[in-house]
């Protein structure tokens, strides 16, 4: 086995290893496990031990990989399906605003919503990618603080954007527990 050649590793108190190509995340706290990651930078190639969870762990997450595995095919072949998606995925924060008070909610419910500016540019940026890129299907997520708060606003951006284009379109909003989920 040896070192994912994107996995990147930031040697602070603890230890965050994140991987660019598979986007994985860890962060490594005992003193054992950040001398293993010393190892196995230092070493080159090391022997996985399949009893090992935090090595099974690494391996799920792309952090380490096999020796002859050929990572810039993976990369580029990433890149052939990204060109050739024939679907555009966008989401669209709204507004910070929220009448609800989750516990565990992360926002800061400031008053800023999404400007009428950058309504309009992103429906410029729809169609163009449309005609550039062919795009066959557009996945759209409006997304908050609580979107239903800016209801008008999202009616106007639907109806403008579907008088301009006939596309297969799943319209998503995220709204308080629940999700609602509109096909057009
Ligand atoms: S609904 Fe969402 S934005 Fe509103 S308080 Fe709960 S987690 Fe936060």
């Amino acid at each position: 086995m040896k070192l994912s050649r994107f996995t990147n590793i930031v040697r602070d108190t603890d230890y965050l290893l994140h991987n660019t190509l598979s986007n994985g995340l860890i962060r490594v706290k005992n003193e054992n496990l950040k001398q293993m990651i010393d190892n196995f930078s230092s070493s080159g190639t090391f022997q996985l031990d399949p009893d090992n969870d935090f090595q099974q762990t690494l391996y799920s997450l792309n952090m380490i990989v096999h020796d002859n595995e050929d990572e810039l095919a993976t990369l580029h072949s990433s890149y052939f399906n990204f060109e050739h998606n024939s679907e555009l995925s966008i989401i669209l924060i709204v507004t910070r605003k929220c009448n609800f008070r989750c516990s565990y909610c992360y926002e800061e419910y400031s008053n800023n919503d999404m400007s009428l500016e950058v309504f309009n540019n992103t429906i410029n940026y729809i169609i163009s990618q449309i005609e550039e890129r062919n795009f066959k299907n557009v996945y759209l997520s409006f997304f908050g603080g609580e979107p239903t708060l800016m209801a008008n606003e999202i009616n106007e951006f639907m109806e403008h954007l579907l008088e301009k284009i006939i596309i297969y379109l799943l319209l998503q909003i995220s709204k308080l527990l629940s999700l609602l989920t509109v096909i057009y």
